[in-house]
């Protein structure tokens, strides 16, 4: 991922808030970063905009060789489903649908016939440790499991691209670390993180820290331990 100059403005009609201020970013494939810094520094923008769910004023956004920025929005949309995966503090799993259909759900998006889904399914609720949940819906399970569950839809598609929104914000730390052991065995399988968080413990998972200041980069710090394999 190549992000330069990257400018985004919240206008309002009182207010403009710029958000990122000239974001410079490039993130290597199979690379694991966490982006951290104050409330209000651009970070969920940010993610946002790597996830092609807001666009930018300004700025370049390469993910391979493909400019993201100059895509029309049915190519967006396309992008994203064939080459991302999202998870977020609040889960956002879908109460009306089974752990199952849930996990579903992406392969519907991306046409996937009923036979494969099923079987690509059930692989990853297997690997996720979920099996005997299965027919369940998310109020029926705990907070881990229910991230477990969002990982396990959010990995279905085999995304180029992982991007989580503070995954761990809303698990107590033993749930938490088991979350961070799925990211990082993600991560070894060659998925590229870009994670959001607050927490020092959970950055320490990754390979990169990248803090964020009044919608730039002020300083990226290497996780020497973490770092062998690069
Ligand atoms: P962080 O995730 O680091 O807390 P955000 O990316 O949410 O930061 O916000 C960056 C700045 O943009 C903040 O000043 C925030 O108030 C502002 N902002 C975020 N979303 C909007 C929006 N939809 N409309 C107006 N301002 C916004
Ligand atoms: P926060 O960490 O700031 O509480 P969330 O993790 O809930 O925010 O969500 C992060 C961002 O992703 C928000 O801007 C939200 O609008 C967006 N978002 C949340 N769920 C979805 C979804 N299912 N599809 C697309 N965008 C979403």
């Amino acid at each position: 991922i190549k992000i330069e100059n990257l400018e985004k403005v919240y206008k309002t009609e009182e207010v403009e808030t710029t958000a990122l201020n000239g974001i410079n970013l490039h993130v290597r494939e199979g690379e694991f970063v966490s982006i951290m810094g104050p409330s209000g520094c651009g970070k969920s923008t940010l993610l946002n905009v790597m996830g092609l769910l807001d666009k930018p004023e300004s700025g370049s956004y390469k993910f391979i060789d493909t400019e993201l920025l100059t895509l029309n929005d049915r190519e967006r949309s396309n992008f994203r489903k064939r080459n991302m995966g999202f998870v977020f503090q609040n889960f956002n799993l879908i109460d009306e649908l089974t752990v199952f259909e849930n996990i579903e759900l992406p392969l519907i998006y991306n046409k996937i016939p009923a036979g494969e889904r099923k079987q690509l399914v059930n692989e990853i609720i297997e690997r996720m440790n979920i099996v005997n949940r299965s027919g369940h819906f998310p109020q029926q399970l705990s907070g881990g499991q229910q991230q477990r569950v969002a990982v396990a839809r959010a990995l279905v598609t085999k995304p180029k691209l992982v991007l989580a929104d503070e995954p761990t914000g809303n698990l107590d730390s033993s749930h938490g670390n088991e979350v961070m052991e799925l990211l990082c065995e993600l991560n070894e399988t060659g998925t590229t993180i870009v994670m959001v968080t607050h927490s020092s413990h959970d950055a320490s998972f990754s390979n990169r820290i990248i803090n964020l200041k009044d919608g730039h980069v002020i300083s990226e710090k290497i996780n020497k331990s973490r770092n062998e394999e690069l």
